[in-house]
């Protein structure tokens, strides 16, 4: 017996001609994150094995495969000969020894064989219930499933469980999106989720050094590398904001500043989205969840972006389901650290709700000097090349 780590993938059965393509990029990405292990991987119909890995490698292997977008779920395999004594006695010894009840589900690709799924199925639970007369089969709700899967070419393979991976298209597949990066909740679960439908992710993050500690950036650039772990290496821009929000503070109306640091961060986000092949520009705005993520604040917003589509993934999420997510990816215990990011100082007691756009550029426009700020700030960008930690 040898032991195998099946692989299903998820979405890209879908892909009708163009699966080759969806494929290729899949499989670079799961060697990718496979990166320093050593095992073999076995491509055969709609499924991938990984083989010959050492044992105590197995958990890392499964975790990092968890995290490859594209694979629907895997499975720790015992891999037989299909012979009926031997997939019995494999299956007698895959019963989890706490179980009362079982089931035994075959799938049979290998059509030479005499008996049909059921009738081997039938056969196996025979031999388990010798083996163990204390058991009791429910086709229903078993304690325990084992999985027969025989394949063609002689040879089997037998489960218990199905481990989901994070599904989704491989990334790679859908272009590049240029990530707005706060220290908060939201942005790292939306570059998340822009990530699961195949974007390849750049990220740009706003500090207000020394207003805002070298913590603060340090806290950016850990979630920035926690996300590696799911789309691959990502280039983090860090933009110097100092000085154009001491200048907003100075010229425009307080209860305008969020307002037009927002659109002065989403006109950079372009031009740096744009120097770099970036295709969109994604935030973690959630409707309604504070002032400026009102209709009327997104819409000022956003007619400071010229070209490029603003992906807004968690728009229609709540806070709590955008705090599960943050939980299940990793991204919860470092943004809740404390240190704050730019947007935190100088911070109005009241913000507009309902901003017009024709004030916000009014306020906007009486920033002297605005644009060679806006050039600095680009120019003066710190550019950090992040992997996952496995990968350095
Ligand atoms: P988050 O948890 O992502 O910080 P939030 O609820 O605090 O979100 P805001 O602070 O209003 O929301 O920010 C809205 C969006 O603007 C963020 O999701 C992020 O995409 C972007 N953003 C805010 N601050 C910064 C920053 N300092 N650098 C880069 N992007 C930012
Ligand atoms: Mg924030």
């Amino acid at each position: 017996m040898q032991e195998t780590i099946l692989v299903r993938y998820g979405e890209i059965f879908l892909k009708g001609r163009n699966k080759g393509y969806f494929e290729s990029v899949l499989i670079s990405n799961i060697k990718r994150a496979l990166h320093g292990l050593r095992y073999t991987f076995v491509r055969t119909q709609n499924r991938y094995h990984i083989e010959d890995y050492d044992a105590f490698d197995r958990d890392e292997i499964v975790g990092r495969l968890q995290k490859v977008f594209g694979l629907h779920s895997l499975s720790v395999a015992a891999k037989v000969a299909t012979d009926y004594d031997l997939l019995a006695q494999t299956v007698v010894e895959r019963m989890p020894a706490d179980a009362k009840t079982f089931r035994i589900t075959v799938n049979r690709a290998d059509k030479r064989l005499d008996k049909n799924s059921t009738q081997i199925a039938a056969m196996l639970g025979g031999k388990v219930l010798e083996a163990y007369p204390q058991l009791r089969v429910d086709l229903h709700r078993p304690q325990a499933e084992i999985m027969v899967d025989i394949r063609e070419r002689g040879y089997s393979y037998v489960f218990c469980d199905k481990i989901l991976c994070a599904q989704g298209m491989p990334v790679g597949t859908s272009g590049k999106g240029m990530l707005l990066l706060s220290g908060g909740f939201d942005s790292p679960v939306a570059g998340y989720r822009m990530a699961r439908r195949g974007m390849s992710i750049s990220a740009i993050h706003y500090h207000s050094y020394p207003h805002t500690s070298e913590q603060a950036k340090q806290k950016v650039v850990d979630l920035a590398r926690t996300l590696t772990d799911y789309c691959g290496e990502i280039t983090l821009y860090a933009i110097p904001f100092t000085q154009i929000q001491e200048a907003i503070h100075r010229y425009c109306r307080a209860d305008f500043m969020i307002t037009i640091m927002r659109r002065i961060m989403v006109e950079i986000a372009e031009r740096v989205a744009k120097q770099h092949d970036c295709g969109a520009l994604i935030t973690g705005e959630s409707l309604g969840q504070v002032a400026s993520q009102t209709m009327q604040s997104i819409t000022v917003t956003n007619q400071a972006v010229r070209d490029l589509p603003v992906f807004r993934p968690l728009i229609g999420m709540d806070k709590t389901e955008i705090m599960e997510t943050a939980q299940q990816i990793g991204t919860y215990a470092l943004s809740e650290l404390p240190y704050q990011d730019c947007c935190t100082v100088f911070l109005p007691k009241n913000p507009v709700i309902k901003p017009s756009l024709e004030t916000a550029c009014k306020e906007q426009e009486k920033i002297e000097g605005l644009a060679e700020m806006i050039d600095a700030a680009i120019r003066d960008a710190e550019i950090l090349t992040l992997r996952p930690r496995y990968a350095e």
